[in-house]
């Protein structure tokens, strides 16, 4: 139902389940399988190219979805950057044993989700054919099983917690070529699967919140866009579980969720209707695909025009009693046909199709629609068709692909893979993978969990956020508005590490008004501060500390870190005039303006104080604090009017 303008949905009649696969990279030295550092990198490299070929499983099946991805012959080029790939990215090496720095970072989030930690690594293959990985499979350990995490008073179930390595980078896909760079590849991943018991939108984005949150608590993984990326299992009732791979915000995660449960609803209200009006799935497959060409000889599509100039010639198929569905909105933007042109798409390389429900259109006229349903002998009241145009054999193809997906709409939801879009819907990615999917690393033994790993892991264990906050309290003095502030913080480990070393000199309420109200009003003023490095916002809080710059100049010289994020902030000060001075030098300072005007202070009394403030910070702002400035004029000012009184 609407109402106010947005559509309400009860999940819970409709039956929502979602299950998140939280992929956070961790902040280890070097990779997961190999030395090379965890990092990516400009550096120049080589390049290789290789084409994947599906790897036969142990128990001899081979993997349905990596067959179907090798069918299409793709062709894969490797850059492989200098100093951070070698070997082992290239597959002309076995992988090196797994990296336990990573192993007991997962130990430490498995400990703190309440996990069970197994008492032995063993690394397993996942087929990948995409190309993202050299070898064809993706390496992954887990590292435990079972655990919850808490939010907002419900425990929600956690099932896996594993380490995996990074695939490559993709730089482009063009034709039958996908370009990836090596420098991602083999970075340690951790994997965290939370059981199917999230039934809300809402409630998905704030349980990735929460795991999110925890992640960043050890310190030890990495931040950015891209360095966390959020898969989503999505159910209805009667629907399919839909995989939805790479959701890199976290705030899209309700609209991605939303929309997925509407397709699937939209999809089973199409499995009704065709149910109803009779349709049986070989009435679909059966289909043969018609040879239209000679229809459209003199056609104004362009696309049409410039397909029969190159050779192709356009097919058409009937779609019996499926008139008005493919037309169906499913989500914005996007329709059945929609859905049946990823399938053109994914299998035949075809870059669209035309489907009767929204002909004319497309530079195709109503004579030429007329012709067609006259052509293929068909109900122009009830049944629909689509138009191919292409080279022969890939329409062909791509006819078959649609019919299959069409035929699936009799099912309801097919079990699919799909990719998350930056407006939050979705499209077809690739079908679920099949169950040999897994098999051992033979290449890798076993790693055994110790004493002293537990012990490693204990200590980097991040605290609960219930510890933290009245530690925030105590410690630090902080209030509830700012401690909510600095919780939800991305760059938390580092205001906490800061405030820490500096409480002493700095007053942790500044540093962390600093990361929380002053970074969030640049972001207002549509500073980039994102760019700043965590190193610029060390190095101005130890500058506050040490009185070498004012924490009134801390936004000038922000701004100028965003712009310049691989500059000094001491050199950023100096270039800007906002060293700061000593207390001496302002006395100077201080002394000359009070003799310039001496006869207002000894008219006005304590009164001249607002007017010499304003004076002297004109010259002093942003070098010293202005309470120190402050205290100093106060004085002065304070020692005249004595001297006069006497
Ligand atoms: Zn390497």
């Amino acid at each position: 139902m609407v109402k106010d303008g947005e559509l309400v949905v009860d999940y819970k009649s409709l039956g929502l389940t979602v299950g998140l696969e939280i992929h956070q990279q961790l902040a280890t030295k070097t990779k997961l399988f190999c030395g090379c550092p965890a990092e990516l990198t400009d550096n120049e490299y080589g390049v290789f190219e290789r084409r994947l070929r599906p790897t036969r499983s142990e128990i001899g099946e081979v993997d349905i979805a990596a067959l179907f991805e090798w069918k299409k012959g793709r062709v894969y080029e490797y850059q492989a950057p200098i100093g951070h790939s070698c070997l082992v990215e290239a597959d002309e090496e076995p992988p090196h044993p797994i990296n336990k720095e990573a192993v007991i970072i997962a130990m430490a989030i498995a400990k703190a989700l309440n996990s069970w930690i197994v008492d032995e690594i063993h690394v397993m293959r996942k087929v990948v054919i995409d190309g993202s990985n050299t070898s064809g499979f993706q390496r992954t350990a887990i590292v435990a099983l079972g655990g919850y995490i808490s939010v907002a008073g419900k425990n929600y179930s956690i099932e896996t917690i594993a380490v995996e390595e990074d695939a490559a980078r993709k730089i482009s896909e063009k034709g039958l070529k996908t370009i990836y760079k090596l420098d991602r590849l083999g970075i340690p991943l951790i994997e965290i699967s939370t059981g199917p018991d999230i039934h809300d939108p809402k409630e998905a984005y704030e349980v990735a919140l929460a795991v999110g949150r925890l992640l960043r608590l050890t310190g030890k993984v990495k931040r950015g866009l891209g360095t966390i990326r959020q898969d989503l299992n999505v159910s209805i009732k009667n629907g399919a579980i839909t995989e939805i791979k790479g959701v890199q915000r976290l705030d899209l995660i309700p609209k991605v969720i939303v929309y997925e449960a509407l397709r699937q609803s939209r999809l089973l209200e199409i499995k009704n209707e065709l149910k109803s009006r009779g349709v049986k799935k070989e009435d679909v497959v059966n289909q043969v695909p018609v040879d239209v060409t000679s229809l459209f000889r003199k056609s104004n599509s362009r696309i049409i025009k410039r397909v029969l100039s190159t050779g192709g010639k356009v097919y058409a198929v009937r779609l019996p009693k499926f008139k008005g569905l493919i037309g169906k909105e499913l989500m914005p933007g996007r329709r059945l046909g929609t859905e049946f042109a990823d399938y053109a798409r994914f299998w035949a390389g075809v870059g669209g199709i035309f489907h009767s429900d929204e002909l004319p259109n497309y530079g195709i006229s109503k004579d030429e629609v007329n012709n067609v349903y006259k052509a293929l002998k068909i109900n122009p009241n009830s049944d629909a068709f689509v138009l191919v145009a292409e080279k022969e054999k890939r329409a062909l193809k791509a006819i078959e692909a649609v019919l299959r997906r069409a035929a699936m709409s009799i099912d309801g939801v097919p079990a699919e893979t799909r990719a998350a879009l930056e407006d939050g819907t979705t499209k077809y990615l690739r079908p679920r993978p099949g169950k040999a999917r897994m098999y051992p690393e033979t290449d890798i033994p076993p790693l055994d969990i110790t004493e002293e790993m537990h012990d490693k892991a204990e200590k980097i264990k991040p605290e609960t956020l219930e510890v933290k906050i009245k530690r925030f309290k105590e410690d630090y003095r902080l209030g509830d508005e700012l401690i909510e502030k600095v919780i939800k913080n991305v760059r938390l480990d580092l205001i906490e590490k800061l405030m820490e070393k500096y409480k002493k000199v700095v007053s942790p309420k500044i540093i962390a008004s600093l990361f929380t109200v002053t970074l969030k009003g640049l972001k207002r003023e549509g500073v980039d501060i994102d760019s700043i490095s965590d190193e610029q916002l060390e190095e101005l809080v130890d500058m506050i500390a040490r009185g070498k710059v004012a924490k009134e100049a801390a936004e000038d010289l922000l701004k100028a870190a965003s712009a310049n994020p691989s500059k000094g902030i001491e050199d950023l000060a100096k270039e800007m005039g906002l060293m700061g001075i000593s207390k001496e030098e302002a006395e100077g300072i201080i002394d000359i303006i009070i003799k310039e005007n001496i006869e207002s202070i000894l008219n006005r009394g304590e009164r001249s104080m607002s007017l010499i403030m304003g004076k002297v910070m004109s010259k002093l702002r942003g070098k010293i604090d202005g309470k120190i400035v402050a205290e100093i004029v106060k004085r002065k000012i304070d020692d005249i009017l004595s001297n006069k009184s006497h």
